[in-house]
């Protein structure tokens, strides 16, 4: 007997290339096809009469043929008058016909025709309708239930989707299916196959409108047991980790207390409870896994600059991992403004240093001379040994993928302990669902005396008014970026897109020092340039995205970003958090081509609206969705099969309340859920 769990490969007239293409989107076995669902339905269970058709709509209907002719158009139609029995007439138009389909149409014969009313200079119309010719013989349209239209892919017709899916359906009817909720919902909810059986097969009458906004009693049950699975699976990968060993910190608190009294400033209290949170981890004998989360400027540096404290006063090396190279040169600064006058070792590791260079500073890793690592992405390459790595701290880990994350981990006898930085916050919903396996602390206050940046938003034709507004910038010796963000494709064409708008302000500007940088720059070149900016010897920077993330200059208060409607939410608001870094009042002028679009309209809005990263981050999820957000490697969750946490947000309370249920279950039955919805273990089929 055919059971849900046989691979596809088993189906009659399933060969291997639909099951390359199936396999692609995850579609394994016969389960995977039920949980494969249609997206919108059919109404064939009924015959709709003539005079209720209305246009726009998809219908059924059977009459009779009155003629059939081809007109002599410049591309040949086949058309094909049809009428019922009150006289009331339907044309069918046919583009692209063959003589046999034009032989089979015959005068008097009924006809059963399912497509979308539409109007023409005669009446009522169809094009391509699908139609059975019931006067010879042919099997009725008319079905019992709804017909489901499933997507598709590759080059699979949607006939055999829904046959496959079918086959699935009618093992599903006899063998049943494993319900992991069973018992746990009472009656409140559809069963497992009951939820199945209505959104592959819903009854007339069924509230389709509801299924379409995916808020179907059915679809609420799927989408609760997908998102429990989800995290059930990052608790699981949380208590994983929790078994696993890591070296137990001693607070020793000295450096700390000498660098709270250097600090020159109070902490706000957020940074503090961060700290203490993290202090916590690191006495632990399991290792940290905490994303520090935190608006732009809202000093996630010094955090962590606590935290490597604790580190060296355990005898232990850190390594801090930036995405860029400018933004590891900016961290060896800063890091080093604290460190140094404690006496603290920092060597810095990147690819563009020179052998002499590098040979030395990996020696002062391997020898542990080094107490603190500042470096890109190099870090993770196997020449670099630490002696004793005990923490690992990584920035604006958006810009790296989870494996990263671990390969760089693997550097170390004991996991270490692993603080991630990011600068984008991520919504609530979201850390839930993609971050579940990670603590996390939240800075969501920022330094005291900061004046939030004033945005405006300006069409590129007052370009005139944004020149006047700099030369007034400069004129008070603040200074000014300006951000060209291209459209262009490539790294070659932003720079000459860049160049222009540089000679445009060199121009326009002509007592001011405008200089430019851009990705096309050898390292030392940027990084000069981005020293004689910070030290106030450039009044105007045009840069292309390079200076996105973390550059800290606070005497620039003005900041203009050219084609700002092409750009995400979250791009803008880090770019954005270039200035307001000082005492003086910032602006931020998003220019734009018009006209705009409303999705455009909507980012810049509420840029101009609120300086929180918070509610910006909750808009962009709304905007984007998740997938985009994290990037597609990041988590399954921009492939879960149902589920989608900004729409069904509304279901987490329910999710966290069932999830608690299962926790108190047994772990086969965790497992059971998890795999259902979680398919990892791809090969286990493709060897099938
Ligand atoms: P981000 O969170 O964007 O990385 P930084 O750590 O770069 O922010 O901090 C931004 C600026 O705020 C730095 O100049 C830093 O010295 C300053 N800063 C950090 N914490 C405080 C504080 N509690 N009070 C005043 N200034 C602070
Ligand atoms: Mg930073």
């Amino acid at each position: 007997m055919r059971e849900l769990s046989n691979p596809i490969i088993s189906i009659n007239g399933l060969g291997p290339k639909a099951q390359d293409k199936l396999n692609a989107i995850g579609i394994y076995n016969l389960e995977h096809l039920l949980f494969h669902l249609p997206f919108r339905y059919q109404n064939k269970t009924q015959f709709t009469p003539l005079d209720k058709a209305r246009v726009g709509d998809e219908v059924l209907v059977q009459l009779s043929i009155e003629s059939v002719e081809t007109l002599p158009t410049r591309i040949h139609q086949l058309v094909c008058h049809l009428a019922d029995d009150k006289g009331r007439r339907l044309l069918l138009r046919f583009f692209h016909f063959n003589q046999y389909q034009k032989q089979q149409l015959v005068r008097g014969d009924i006809i059963q025709c399912f497509g979308e009313v539409k109007i023409g200079k005669e009446g009522l119309e169809m094009h391509h309708p699908e139609y059975r010719l019931i006067s010879k013989g042919q099997s009725t349209l008319l079905e019992k239930t709804l017909s489901p239209i499933y997507p598709l892919t590759g080059n699979i017709h949607q006939p055999q989707m829904k046959k496959w899916v079918g086959v699935a359906m009618e093992v599903l009817k006899k063998s049943g299916l494993s319900d992991n909720f069973e018992g746990l919902m009472g009656n409140s909810m559809p069963s497992l196959k009951q939820a199945l059986e209505i959104l592959h097969h819903p009854q007339e009458g069924e509230n389709l409108e509801q299924i379409a906004a995916f808020k179907h009693i059915a679809q609420q049950r799927l989408i609760i047991e997908e998102l429990c699975a989800q995290r059930l699976s990052l608790l699981a990968l949380k208590k994983q980790r929790k078994r696993k060993i890591a070296n137990v910190f001693t607070l020793k608190n000295t450096l700390s207390n000498q660098l709270h009294s250097n600090l020159g400033f109070e902490l706000t209290a957020a940074q503090q409870r961060s700290i203490d949170e993290i202090n916590a981890d690191l006495c632990s004998n399991h290792p940290m896994l905490r994303l520090l989360q935190g608006d732009v400027g809202s000093g996630k540096t010094i955090v962590a600059v606590f935290a490597c404290l604790q580190a060296i006063e355990s005898g232990f090396q850190t390594a801090i991992m930036a995405p860029t190279e400018i933004l590891a040169a900016q961290h060896l600064q800063s890091f080093t403004s604290y460190l140094a006058p404690l006496g603290v070792k920092v060597a810095l590791l990147t690819g563009s240093q020179n052998t002499k260079i590098r040979t030395e500073q990996l020696d002062k890793i391997r020898s542990g001379q080094a107490q603190v690592v500042i470096g890109t992405h190099t870090l993770f390459q196997e020449a670099v040994v630490f002696n004793k790595l005990g923490l690992v701290i990584i920035d604006e880990q958006h810009k790296f993928g989870v494996h990263q994350r671990l390969s760089l981990a693997q550097k170390a006898h004991n996991t270490p302990h692993q603080l991630v930085m990011t600068a984008t916050p991520i919504p609530r919903s979201l850390t839930m669902s993609a971050y579940g396996d990670l603590d996390s602390s939240i800075i969501d206050e920022l330094p005291p005396g900061r004046t939030p940046v004033q945005t405006i938003a300006l069409s590129n034709e007052r370009k005139d008014e944004v020149v006047e507004k700099i030369k007034q910038v400069c004129d008070a010796n603040n200074q000014v970026y300006w951000v060209c963000t291209l459209v262009e494709e490539s790294e070659a064409l932003r720079a000459e897109s860049a160049t222009n708008t540089h000679h445009y302000l060199q121009e326009n500007l002509p007592n001011h020092t405008v200089v430019l940088i851009h990705g096309r720059m050898n390292k030392d070149e940027k990084q000069t340039i981005m020293q004689q900016f910070a030290h106030g010897e450039i009044n105007v920077l045009v840069a292309t995205t390079v200076i996105e993330v973390g550059v800290n200059v606070p005497n620039a208060s003005l900041m203009v970003i050219e084609n700002s409607e092409r750009l995400g939410l979250a791009q803008l608001h880090q770019l954005r958090g270039r200035v307001g870094r000082g005492r003086d009042k910032s602006i931020c002028i998003l220019m734009y081509q018009p006209p705009l679009s409303t999705n455009a309209i909507q980012r810049l809005d509420i840029l101009r609206q609120t300086n929180d990263g918070f509610k910006i981050a909750n808009k962009d999820l709304e905007l984007r969705g998740p997938g985009e957000i994290l990037g597609t490697q990041q988590t399954g969750i921009a492939d879960m099969k149902i589920a989608n946490i900004v729409r069904d947000g509304y279901l987490l309370k329910r999710v966290h309340f069932y999830c608690e249920q299962f926790l108190n279950t047994s772990e086969d039955k965790q497992c059971a859920l998890i795999q259902r919805w979680i398919t990892d273990d791809k090969a286990q089929y493709a060897s099938t």
